[in-house]
């Protein structure tokens, strides 16, 4: 049996722990714990990375989410349009700043907002939209796009998943008003605790978000807003520009891995696999496949060594924390039929051409017995 992780993070560490201890050493010795040089230095490389004006670092990519909302006068009353097969964190966010989610059906392949439903669920309360760059694969942008210029709506990506996915060759996180990444440990580009970012164009927006994650100062002590405690540390700011250096290697190895599992899979019956939009360069966050039974697949490649994930099991609408929105079952067909569906096999970019070999055969042994 060979023993395949969900995830490998130490993996990663040992590829670099050297710069990483030497990065993490220079934060002790100037003591700049919040905020500061390595932050300020990972924001201008990330802006670079991301083709945008401005990035500013936070605490977390719900943080992000949430204080980009607020910078935007987004408020009781309005509406924000998005997906309910995401993290919770991108409804959570439009609910704590006082706004609605109003929830839109995703597409079969790309698992990413339908933006011929946008239409049906606009109102004249309608401030935002937020799509979701699900598992590293970009939204169907330009449709998205238009769609709110014509109306003149803000558009926030959640790129929580996406550092470094391509749309029709322009960077994620460079489209929108605003958009917000996580550096949950766990993402493409993880730091080593919680941390995100807020990429943009608009001076103005990225200054509001500077003063809201720092108690709404400009100087200290002199608040000239309502702010909140939303600031990234310095450990985490050096990490991530270590490891940022690295990110575009690491995506590649995960789309080679991606490429693997699907020569492996392809001409086997019970498997959908995950499907890159002619416009996106995905770079694999998750690799998702689609498999009928799936709770027993997914308990059967446990019993092989085989760790899988499931992104997610129980869509936004149908969970507790929304019932009262009464949204029943049936309300958004697709996400639900995927959230059966979906098996996140694993994929970080150490993984081995031996384990994903190992992986895929047993995924056709285990898809073809339950059947
Ligand atoms: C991880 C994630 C978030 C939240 O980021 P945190 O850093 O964990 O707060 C938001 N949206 C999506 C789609 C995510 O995957």
């Amino acid at each position: 049996m060979v023993n395949v992780p969900f995830i490998d993070l130490h993996a990663q560490y040992e590829s670099i722990r050297g710069e990483i201890t030497d990065a993490v050493q220079e934060v002790l010795d100037s003591s700049a714990f919040v905020g500061g040089p390595f932050v300020e230095k990972f924001e201008e490389s990330f802006a670079r990375f991301c083709g945008t004006a401005h990035a500013v670092a936070v605490s977390s990519g719900t943080s992000a989410l949430w204080m980009t909302l607020i910078c935007l006068g987004i408020g009781p009353g309005d509406e924000v349009i998005t997906v309910p097969n995401t993290f919770i964190a991108t409804a959570e966010a439009i609910s704590l700043c006082g706004a609605r989610p109003v929830f839109v059906d995703v597409e079969q392949d790309s698992c990413t907002l339908d933006p011929g439903l946008l239409q049906a669920a606009v109102t004249p309360n309608t401030k935002a939209i937020i799509p979701v760059h699900l598992f590293g694969q970009p939204a169907n942008m330009d449709p998205i796009m238009a769609f709110a210029a014509e109306r003149n709506l803000f558009v926030i990506e959640d790129a929580c998943q996406a550092h470094g996915a391509r749309y029709r060759d322009r960077p994620v996180g460079s489209m929108g008003d605003a958009a917000c990444f996580s550096f949950y440990p766990g993402k493409n580009l993880g730091a080593y605790g919680e941390a995100g970012a807020v990429t943009t164009n608009n001076a103005e927006l990225a200054g509001n978000i500077r003063r809201m994650r720092d108690h709404g100062q400009s100087r200290k002590y002199y608040h000239g807003m309502i702010g909140w405690n939303g600031r990234m540390d310095g450990i985490q700011g050096a990490v991530l520009s270590v490891k940022l250096e690295y990110l575009a290697s690491w995506n590649e190895k995960r789309r080679k891995n991606a490429a693997l599992y699907n020569d492996f899979l392809h001409v086997h019956e019970g498997v959908i696999l995950p499907v890159e939009m002619e416009y996106a360069r995905h770079i694999y966050h998750i690799y998702a496949i689609r498999v009928q039974n799936r709770d027993r697949v997914l308990a059967r490649l446990n019993e092989k060594g085989i760790n899988c994930g499931i992104h997610y099991p129980l869509p936004i609408h149908l969970q507790d924390a929304y019932r009262s929105f009464g949204l029943a079952k049936g309300t958004f067909p697709v996400t639900e039929q995927v959230a059966d569906q979906l098996l996140s096999l694993p994929m970080y970019p150490e993984l081995t051409h031996e384990q994903i070999e190992y992986v895929a055969r047993e995924t056709k042994n285990v898809t073809m017995a339950s059947r």
